[in-house]
């Protein structure tokens, strides 16, 4: 990994969760020097589990971190679906072996937001090629046909060969390239909770993903961090709009949804005091996020809802492809970025709508419920890896 530019003038990066990382990390093995502005005190990634199918570790084994993820992660057995008023098993599709080698020897993981992020910051730590500064809110840019200069909230201005912006879900830089306004509201709001393995009673601990599918709501629980902790997100259909991640659930609203449903849901939903809440939100796919020397990269660029588990695992994919079209094509970065693009816009375009057409899977009601049932209930795991094969087997 020898740098090709180290003297160059650095890739500028707005932002520092999961996709900002990941594209600092892939740019700086190509030999490409980064600049990285994060607007909060410090990188951290707010408390929550999150899925990991078998396309990201094809990247983290590229880059070496595969694993350190796993070091942290669970790997679980099965995912199952169970109907949420009978209990009743819908599908069980298995994630061992014979699952990994479906899918280029990769497995299934599932772990702490915290811990993966911590992992991708170490590993820009550890790169002579990445600056990384926080407390640096990016509150906008100019660009011309030699570079990119961006102006921090505190009135600095900066420069490099080229900005992208991971900005996440209400990016700034977004709104100046694509110009969509604010981000479509599904109408779905999530709730989540972690759990110390102490605190769940061993007939409702599962080492699975499980997911108990209710009309229009769902609850999702499985271990994290090596089993020693287990997440909990219930999601319903709700009007409320409020932008960020990390605001207080009300209970009694929660409870409403889901007070009809198995005693196995309720006696987990019972144990959770503080919910932390998420109004889920998307964008249309778009075809252009990139303008000359600038582009966008993660939520920022193709925002999804979370029922495909892909949102991180496709950040992370894009920021390994956009590294080698740079690399490709340093002194060029417009037509990288253009060339990254390309490469990318139909699949994350696809994982954004499929992942719209889940949710409304799960949530389903009445004869949609029982249709689904039956469609899912027959098969075997070969067909259910033949359902997946294109997102999970693909770049
Ligand atoms: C409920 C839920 C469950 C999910 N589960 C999964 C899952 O199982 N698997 C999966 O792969 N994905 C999942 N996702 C999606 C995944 O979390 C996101 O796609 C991923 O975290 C996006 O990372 P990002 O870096 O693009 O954006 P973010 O994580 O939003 O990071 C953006 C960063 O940019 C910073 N920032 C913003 N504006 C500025 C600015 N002007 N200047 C400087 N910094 C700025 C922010 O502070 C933040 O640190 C889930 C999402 C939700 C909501």
């Amino acid at each position: 990994m020898a740098p090709t530019n180290g003297g160059a003038s650095p890739f500028l990066i707005s932002g520092g969760g999961i996709g900002g990382l990941a594209t600092a990390f892939a740019l700086a093995r190509e030999g490409i020097p980064v600049r990285l502005f994060e607007q909060s005190p410090e990188f951290r990634e707010v408390g929550a589990g999150i899925q990991l199918g078998p396309n990201i570790f094809r990247v983290l084994e590229k880059w070496g971190l595969k694993d350190a993820v796993l070091a942290d992660a669970h790997i679980p057995p099965a995912q199952e679906m169970r109907d949420a008023l009978t209990g009743k098993l819908i599908t069980r599709i298995p994630l061992g072996a014979e699952f990994s080698a479906r899918f280029n020897n990769q497995p299934y993981g599932v772990t702490h937001r915290a811990d993966i992020h911590a992992t991708l910051l170490k590993a820009c730590q550890s790169s002579n090629l990445i600056t990384l500064e926080t407390s640096r809110r990016v509150d906008g840019f100019e660009q011309n046909g030699n570079g990119v200069t961006v102006s921090l909230e505190n009135g600095e201005r900066a420069q490099g060969r080229a900005l992208i912006g991971c900005d996440g879900m209400w990016s700034s830089i977004r709104e100046r390239i694509v110009g969509d306004g604010k981000p479509r509201v599904s109408g779905h709001i999530a709730y989540r909770a972690v759990l110390q393995r102490k605190d769940v009673p061993d007939d409702l601990w599962r080492p699975d993903v499980v997911l108990w599918a209710g009309p229009r709501s769902h609850f999702v629980h499985y271990p994290l961090r090596r089993g020693e902790l287990y997440n909990l997100v219930a999601v319903f259909h709700s009007d409320h709009y409020e932008e960020g991640w990390n605001a207080e659930g009300s209970k009694e609203v929660m409870w409403q949804h889901f007070k009809m449903q198995v005693p196995p849901v309720l006696r987990l939903l019972e144990r959770i005091e503080t919910w932390r809440m998420w109004v889920l939100c998307d964008r249309e796919p778009v075809k252009n996020w990139s303008e000359g020397r600038v582009t966008l990269l993660g939520d920022a660029a193709h925002p999804m809802l979370q029922y495909l588990a892909q949102g991180a695992c496709m950040a992370a994919q894009n920021a390994t492809v956009l590294a080698e079209k740079v690399a490709a094509n340093p002194d060029d970065p417009a037509a990288a970025f253009q060339a990254y693009q390309q490469a990318r816009y139909l699949r994350t375009g696809r994982t954004q709508i499929m992942a719209r057409f889940y949710g409304e899977f799960y949530h389903a009601r009445g004869v949609a419920a029982e249709l689904r049932d039956m469609a899912l209930s027959g098969r075997s795991p070969q067909q259910s890896y033949d359902g997946i094969e294109w997102l999970y087997g693909g770049q």
